[in-house]
């Protein structure tokens, strides 16, 4: 309220050409009624079903590049909220409760602020509300100059960010060809001032040094870490040295951790994050197929033990995510074919469009074209921040995301270090998991054969017949001795149609063994 929704979305439809809609407007045609009068007859929570009812309307039919100015409650329904964050560009004007305050005191007919006090009602709102309106594409400063804030807005429909929405804590994914370029615009706008920024000796050459030169370009206090290439750096040693190289440049709680490179990098830099003065920022510049279509996203960091992998770790959200498809263009082809099988794994448990999508890119994909590697990142970066919204703690559905790797994870292991590729035993675990549950009842041949033909048209493994040797069927069982009970198989059917279903030990073993 007063933020300035109809003035910056007229603003900047005058100065896009695109057609504008203000919905309490929309709403007050199709009733014949005043917002006002709607409130009086209907009460709140019936004026917020119009609206929910409007909005929902409008993402369907409104043209797609309309200016869309929302009421001020419109984004505090959940629902619509995500629908809005999913279809659209939302962007939340927000500033101090006392200009808010000054503006509305002019203007009469607001319904929530009759006869009340505006400074009260704006900081009780904002309050409330804080969540919900954190959950945007970027929260503006709604006291700098209207044209300014057009010029944001035009920016953020171009560069179309994906939105990862956890409340206060709400992040965005920018995909495109160079988009590494804007990291230190990103870094500045965080508001840090010292960066911990690590690396790995395989990827400094190429993208860190220039990356650190445009840090230090716009007077940043850059302090460097440079880690062994590959899973065998993923241990505590690493995270030591991002400590020290943090405490001994003497961080405050407003530096930054910038993690520049795959996985490995993700998930070490993040944790030191995590545990540096009991938590401090980082951001993520994924530059491996896999980082980007999933370690980056979703928050997960930690490192080995020689008792298995990942097993020390935090939860630990990146503030934003930065995936560059220029940096995989000097990644060896054989790591960007074996990224593809997450790609094909978060396809799957979309749905029909994205894997006929997939279908009809496949070729491009295989050639690294970067148009279809931006679409493939694209679609595996929705369908995480999906997930991860809906269970950031894998409590059910982000089990889902382990489609594949229950029987993957033991391929890979029975491989010894270096044997087979993550993504390459993803494939095969994928398919593996297509035959273990068609043997339950679950999935159809057809759906497997589908599965079969996308992967190999990527150039992933697929013969998974006498992989099941005794070591492997040994290393089932190994995540279970962390979780009583059953295996919580990831059955695949149709597109969109995945479930997790408890398997006995016993039973999947002896299915597997049959593959
Ligand atoms: P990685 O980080 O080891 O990178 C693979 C290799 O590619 C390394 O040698 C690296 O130096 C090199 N490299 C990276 N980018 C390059 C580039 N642009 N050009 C040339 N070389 C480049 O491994 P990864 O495959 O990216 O990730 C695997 C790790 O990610 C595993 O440790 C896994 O546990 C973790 N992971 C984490 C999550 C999560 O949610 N946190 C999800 C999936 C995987």
């Amino acid at each position: 309220m007063g933020a300035g929704k109809s003035t910056v979305g007229r603003a900047l439809s005058a100065r896009s050409g695109r057609p504008f809609i203000d919905l309490d407007r929309s709403i007050e045609v199709e009733t014949g009624k005043s917002i006002a009068e709607l409130f009086a007859e209907e009460g709140e929570t019936g004026f917020r079903r119009r609206e929910r009812d409007a909005a929902s309307r409008l993402v369907a039919s409104a043209p797609p590049d309309a200016v869309v100015a929302l009421g001020g409650g419109t984004v505090t329904d959940r629902p619509t909220r995500r629908l809005l964050l999913r279809d659209g560009v939302l962007v939340t004007l927000m500033t101090d409760v006392d200009t808010l305050a000054e503006r509305v005191t002019k203007e009469t007919g607001r319904p929530l602020l009759s006869g009340r006090g505006a400074r009260e009602v704006l900081a009780s709102l904002l309050s409330e509300r804080e969540e919900a309106y954190a959950e945007s594409h970027e929260v503006l400063d709604a006291a700098a100059p209207v044209e300014e804030l057009v010029d944001r807005a035009l920016a953020l429909a171009s560069e179309a960010p994906i939105v990862v929405p956890l409340g206060t804590r709400t992040y965005r994914v920018e995909v495109g060809f160079g988009v590494r370029e804007r990291l230190a615009d990103r870094v500045v706008a965080s508001g840090a001032r010292q960066i911990v920024f690590v690396t790995d000796s395989a990827v400094e050459a190429p993208w860190g040094e220039a990356a650190m030169t445009s840090l230090r370009g716009c007077g940043l206090e850059v302090l460097p870490v440079v880690l062994e290439p590959g899973e065998g750096a993923k241990h505590v040693r690493s995270v030591e040295s991002i400590w020290d190289a943090a405490l001994s440049g003497g961080i405050d709680r407003s530096a930054l951790v910038v993690a520049l490179g795959g996985g490995v990098v993700g998930d070490l830099a993040g944790f030191a994050a995590a545990t540096l003065l009991r938590g401090i920022a980082f951001a993520q510049v994924p530059t491996t197929l896999l980082s980007m279509v999933d370690a980056s996203v979703g928050g997960k960091t930690g490192f080995d033990r020689p008792e298995g992998k990942n097993l020390i770790g935090a939860f630990h959200q990146p503030r934003f995510v930065l995936c560059d498809v220029e940096t995989l263009t000097t990644l060896p082809a054989a790591d960007r074919v074996a990224g593809l099988a997450e790609v094909v794994k978060s396809a799957w448990l979309s749905g029909e469009a994205d894997v006929a999508a997939l279908e009809s890119d496949a070729a491009a994909l295989a050639e690294a074209d970067p148009a279809a590697l931006e679409r493939a990142i694209r679609m595996s970066v929705r369908l995480k921040a999906r997930i991860v919204s809906e269970d950031e703690r894998e409590a059910g559905k982000r089990r889902l995301l382990n489609l594949g790797h229950t029987v993957g994870h033991a391929y890979e292991a029975a491989a010894g270090f270096g044997g087979l590729r993550h993504g390459d035993a993803v494939s095969l675990g994928m398919v593996a998991a297509f035959r273990v549950a068609r043997s339950l009842g679950m999935s159809e041949r057809r759906h497997e054969a589908r599965a079969v033909a996308l992967l190999e048209a990527l150039g992933l493994p697929t013969d998974v017949g006498g992989r099941g040797s005794p070591a492997v069927l040994e290393l089932l069982g190994a995540d279970k001795k962390r979780e009583a009970g059953d295996v919580r198989f990831i059955a695949p059917g149709a597109p969109g149609e995945v479930r997790v279903t408890p398997v006995s030990l016993s039973r999947l073993r002896a299915l597997v063994a049959e593959l």
